[in-house]
């Protein structure tokens, strides 16, 4: 049946339902329905094919989105999997997690009347198709006998791990926590990201022949040297994990949190992984004072939301415009309750034996910063004092470069990045020729989707180095 060319303007673009503020926080799980079959094909029928694909050309893995979404216009759904899965290896966590609006959907021509929900089309495809027996076609790979360890199982190293698995080379994957994900377990909360999406990736990537080691980490109870010997290469991708701080009086008092064990003290009691409540980080009943405007922060105020605070607010130094969170996540935070105090700088943590207020002067922008992003100066005489509980800081994370990296020849930057070829034919090889690696680590923090693109790219290098490809 050929489609109506301004189906676009007949069919409104329609996502999935979103569960009312009022119920979501009540718990941990995800907020948006699902679309069926139906409602899948009728909004992909919304694409316009407009010969340019600029969508196509935002992602940071190059989705081939208009072909993908014509498949599922015409309901054909494994072969949408397949395609959708040649280009990323975790779509259905893309799907969910991608800032769409800055992406994809932001470049879609029909952006103003209503983007082609793309992202919800890309999370139905997999989680469908999974559901119907889809398993990723691995009948044309011949196993070449080579063996690639992946040190860190979050998006870059599982990005890595799926492209040498297709290339007929054996992946071990090493984490030093008890399940794999990297930040999308331990860091995206699950009201974004249902763990059990991530349990289901590792049994596919299992499926594939791909081999997890969890509660290992490299460099503590298996030294880089035996892995470096016993494998013909090593791909690391160990994220960021150093917490920016923001150097003022007050930031150790009792009741201050760093927002990462935070949100981890979090999922792990969500998924019983720690039943001692001593451990948890539990703001019942607190008054919390978010400081920092990105995901991060969001993900802190909408974890101390739904954990029963008695208010929550999320002080940033510059307007909302220019904050860096996405525009979904701000939005979900304040329908969820969060006091947004926008141009607020925090100068000092008060309290004494623990923390009771934090005390911010309100600013105003100035002049663009060397990257463009104007600068909040202060406002004289506007100090005030917030009163908390509780403190998150959600400054963001800085790469930290692990001890053992001197003694193997990987370089570093300055700022912590460990340094890869950007050029040639090996890009993401790092300064030792047998040692690639990607995501956090090389480019700082950033997205799900841009370290499984670097995961992917590394692989293709470490498969054109063993003369595999
Ligand atoms: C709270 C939070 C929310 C976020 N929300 C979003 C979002 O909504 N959308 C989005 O696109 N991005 C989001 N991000 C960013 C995204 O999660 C990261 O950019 C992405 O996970 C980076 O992937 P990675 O594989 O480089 O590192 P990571 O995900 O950090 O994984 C690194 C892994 O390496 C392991 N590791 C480290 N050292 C060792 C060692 N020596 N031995 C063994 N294992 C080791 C770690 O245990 C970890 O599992 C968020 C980040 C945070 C912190």
């Amino acid at each position: 049946m050929s489609k109506h060319p301004l189906q676009f303007l007949e069919v409104p673009r329609r996502d999935p339902e979103k569960e009312a503020a009022e119920e979501r926080v009540q718990h941990f799980g995800e907020i948006y329905g699902h679309y069926d079959a139906a409602d899948a094909a009728q909004q992909a029928g919304r694409c316009l094919d407009c010969g340019n694909p600029y969508c196509e050309w935002k992602c940071p893995v190059h989705n081939y989105i208009p072909n993908w979404l014509n498949l599922i216009e015409q309901g054909k759904l494994f072969e949408a999997a397949e395609l959708s899965h040649q280009t990323n290896s975790l779509p259905e966590i893309c799907g969910r997690v991608c800032p769409q609006d800055r992406l994809c959907e932001g470049a879609c021509t029909l952006d103003e009347m209503g983007a082609v929900s793309i992202g919800n089309i890309e999370r139905y495809i997999t989680d469908e198709a999974v559901k119907q027996g889809w398993r990723p076609d691995m009948t044309n790979v011949v196993a070449t006998g080579k063996r690639v360890a992946v040190i860190g199982a979050g998006p870059a190293g599982l990005g890595a791990a799926d492209v040498l698995a297709r290339e007929g080379i054996h992946p071990v994957v090493y984490d030093a926590y008890p399940e794999i994900g990297g930040l999308l377990t331990f860091g995206i909360p699950p009201f974004k990201l249902d763990k059990e999406i991530v349990r289901q990736r590792q049994e596919l990537l299992e499926g594939m022949g791909v081999e997890f080691v969890l509660n290992t980490r490299i460099g503590e109870d298996i030294p880089f040297e035996d892995i470096v010997n016993d494998y013909d290469a090593v791909f690391l991708g160990l994220g960021t994990y150093k917490y920016v701080h923001g150097g003022f009086q007050g930031e150790d008092l009792p009741g201050v949190y760093d927002a990462l064990p935070f949100l981890v003290s979090n999922v792990n009691r969500q998924l019983g992984l720690d039943r001692n409540p001593d451990n948890w980080i539990n703001l019942a009943g607190k008054h919390v004072v978010v400081l920092g405007g990105g995901d991060t922060g969001m993900d802190c105020n909408r974890t101390a939301v739904r954990q029963g605070a008695a208010s929550v607010s999320c002080a940033y130094r510059r307007d909302e415009e220019n904050m860096p969170g996405s525009r979904r996540e701000v939005a979900n935070s304040k329908e969820e309750g969060v006091n947004f105090l926008f141009n607020r700088q925090p100068l000092e943590i008060v309290g004494g034996d623990r923390v009771t207020g934090v005390k911010v002067i309100e600013t105003r922008l100035g002049e663009p910063d060397p990257d463009g992003r104007r600068r909040p100066e202060t406002v004289p005489g506007t100090e005030e004092i917030l009163p908390a509980d509780a403190v998150i800081i959600a400054f963001g994370f800085r790469p930290d470069p692990a001890d053992w990296f001197a003694d193997h020849d990987i370089e570093a930057l300055p700022s912590g990045k460990v340094r890869v070829a950007t050029h040639g034919d090996m890009p993401f090889r790092t300064t030792n020729p047998k040692v690639f690696a990607g995501g956090d680590m090389v480019r700082g923090s950033d997205l799900v989707v841009t370290a499984v693109f670097e995961g992917r790219e590394a692989a293709k290098s470490i498969a054109k180095y063993l003369g595999v490809r």
